[in-house]
């Protein structure tokens, strides 16, 4: 097949969950950013960004900053509310200070363990956007809803009700996770990931307009690795790849990120 050109910038998102530590976080960021400045890494052509834990947050900020790397980063989770008395949040304003350019949302590990419902994803999506920092949205099918709705039913609905707190100048980005294939090794298939991520920038299309559904990056994440991604990354509607467990291995991440260099791309 041959390659899918578009105006979207591919973007590699590695989020680290509840992995590495601020010191651990310093080494693993040094060596990813040597391992893709060896490989000649064109951030411009491909976007790549670490979200580690909150607390690693200000040691990758000082790090990013002293060495100029073109790396991105972000959070995992921020408050709806902006300040208070709300013990334990972490407020978009804080992550703003520290330079974050995306927060991840409604991850669904925070949806499952933390009960987050799709009204408090679309609240912190705005409090994302309010405090400047660019929100990926994470939406996906349990193997339940699978079989009862179909792949594409449950995502759209979650994707449809963060939208009504989107204004259609904002940048978003989302990211499709069949919750069946995170962490299983059974990734879905790049056809089932192309269709559901076409069914997403359909929703965004009479939601937002053609100018948002066409620029807005949508992601596929679930067992990616690097003897994968390529296969996804052919699909005209997935711009890249969330990615967790394979993003902790240093020459797996890169290679991920690299994945343009891949045979068959
Ligand atoms: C994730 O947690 O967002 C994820 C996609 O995990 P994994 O790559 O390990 O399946």
């Amino acid at each position: 097949m041959e390659p899918v050109t578009t105006l979207r910038t591919p973007f590699i998102a590695g989020n680290w969950k509840m992995n590495l530590d601020h010191l651990q976080s310093i080494a693993f960021v040094q060596k990813l950013a040597w391992a893709l400045k060896d490989a000649q890494h064109d951030y411009s052509a491909v976007e790549v960004a670490v979200f580690p834990p909150f607390t690693d947050l200000r040691s990758v900020q000082t790090l990013v900053s002293a060495d100029k790397l073109e790396l991105g980063y972000g959070a995992q989770d921020l408050s709806q509310h902006d300040s208070g008395a709300y013990t334990g949040e972490i407020s978009g304003a804080f992550l703003a200070k520290l330079e974050c350019s995306y927060v991840i949302i409604g991850h669904s590990e925070r949806r499952t363990l933390h009960d987050e419902t799709d009204e408090v994803v679309a609240a912190k999506t705005a409090a994302a956007l309010r405090h400047g920092i660019v929100p990926v949205v994470c939406v996906g099918e349990t193997a339940e809803d699978l079989e009862k709705h179909g792949a594409s039913a449950v995502p759209v609905a979650q994707l449809t009700r963060v939208l009504e707190s989107v204004p259609a100048d904002a940048e978003i980005v989302v990211a499709y996770e069949p919750v069946w294939a995170i962490g299983s090794g059974q990734a879905a298939t790049p056809e089932q990931a192309e269709t559901v991520c076409a069914a997403l920038r359909d929703t965004l299309r009479p939601a937002l307009g053609e100018e948002f559904a066409s620029r807005t990056r949508i992601l596929y994440g679930g067992s990616v690795k690097a003897a994968n991604i390529a296969s996804f990354m052919r699909q005209a509607n997935v711009d890249g790849a969330l990615v967790g467990g394979a993003s902790l291995d240093v020459d797996e991440f890169s290679s991920i990120a690299r994945f343009q260099k891949h045979v068959g791309i």
